[in-house]
Order: structure tokens, then C-alpha cells, then sequence
């Protein structure tokens, strides 16, 4: 089995976190192989299973300008060549407008999405189905998914998730 994932996320949430431990010492990282002009390969999980090639869209934040318009319309239509989407959220901050940009954008697309709840290490796990609540009724997500990306918690059931789609 084999496809494409892209991570979306505002800043800080933990992407690139998440990405290195997926890919891990397991593979090279790719970061400047240009997949297609509008997205590059930032990693790629491989295991006997499955190779799940992991895509950055750096594009997609709320634009101030027309330049950034127009990166913001190409990392939206490289949303289309993939085969699931991550949402990357983290625990440790409440849902603002950054999240609620990408979610906007994301009721346009079709594939499969996360929803990634991460940096679960620092909250009581009491707390989390009340963070969960803010997210959960806002797309149609194909699982939600609570992590520590740091720390690896979880993170294998996200990648078998992502296999049994793929
Ligand atoms: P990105 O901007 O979304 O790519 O976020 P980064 O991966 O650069 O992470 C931002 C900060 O959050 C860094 O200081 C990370 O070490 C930290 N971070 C990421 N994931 C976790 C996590 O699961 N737990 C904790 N405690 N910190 C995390
Ligand atoms: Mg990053």
C-alpha cells in the first residue's frame, strides 16, 4: 500500500515534530525534492506494510497579500492530489482563528481528514474531551486522533489509521 498525506496545521502545533518522528531514522527526508510545483515531499514512512509519502503545505495561512493569495490557492488545490489529510491541533491552546482558517478551507475538501490533537503529554487527560469539543462537529473527520508527538504517544495507531485508508 502506498500514498500521499498532507499535514496541515497553524504554526506551532507540532508538525514538523510529528513528521520527524513518523519518519524517524527509517528514511531520508526529502525536504527539497519537488513532487509537483505547487507541494514538495517532506518525508516518507516506510515499513513492509505501507510507504506513506508526507506532504507540507506551506501555504495554507491566512494571506495578506497577493503573493501569499496565491500560494494560499495553490496549497489548497495540492489538497486534491492527496489521499488523507492530517489537521494538527495542539492540546495546548485553545481553538483560534488560524485553526478556524484552515477549517474554512478544508469544508472544500473531500479526502479523508484527521483531526490530530497533539502535545497531549502536557494536559491532564481529563481536560481532553472538552479540547476535542471545540473541534469535533467543524468537518466530518474521519477519526480524531489525540498524540504527543514529542514523545511518540500514539503516534503508531495515527500511521495504522492512515494505512487502513490507503
Ligand atoms: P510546527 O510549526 O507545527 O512545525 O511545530 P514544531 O514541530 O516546530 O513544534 C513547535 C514546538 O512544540 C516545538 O518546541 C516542539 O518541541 C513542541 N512540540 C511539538 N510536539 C509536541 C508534543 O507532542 N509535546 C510537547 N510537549 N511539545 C511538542
Ligand atoms: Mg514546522
Amino acid at each position: 500500500k502506498s500514498g500521499f498525506v498532507a499535514i496541515i496545521g497553524r504554526p506551532n502545533v507540532g508538525k514538523s515534530t510529528l513528521l520527524n518522528y513518523v519518519v524517524g531514522q527509517k528514511v531520508a527526508i526529502m525536504s527539497n525534492v519537488a513532487q509537483t510545483t505547487r507541494n514538495k515531499i517532506q518525508g516518507i514512512y516506510t515499513s513492509p506494510e505501507a510507504q506513506i509519502i508526507f506532504i507540507d503545505t506551506p501555504g495554507i495561512h491566512k494571506p495578506s497579500t497577493k503573493l501569499g493569495d496565491f500560494m494560499e490557492k495553490s496549497a489548497m488545490s495540492a489538497l486534491d492530489e492527496v489521499d488523507a489529510v492530517l489537521f494538527v491541533v495542539s492540546a495546548t491552546e485553545k481553538r483560534g482563528p488560524g485553526d478556524d482558517f484552515i477549517i474554512e478551507r478544508l469544508k472544500k475538501v473531500k479526502q479523508p481528514i484527521f483531526l490530530v490533537v497533539n502535545k497531549i503529554d502536557q494536559i491532564n487527560p481529563n481536560d481532553l474531551p472538552e479540547i476535542v469539543d471545540q473541534y469535533k462537529d467543524t468537518l466530518p473527520f474521519k477519526d480524531i486522533v489525540p498524540i504527543s508527538a514529542l514523545q511518540g504517544n500514539n503516534v503508531n495507531s495515527l500511521i495504522n489509521d492512515l494505512i487502513k485508508i490507503l
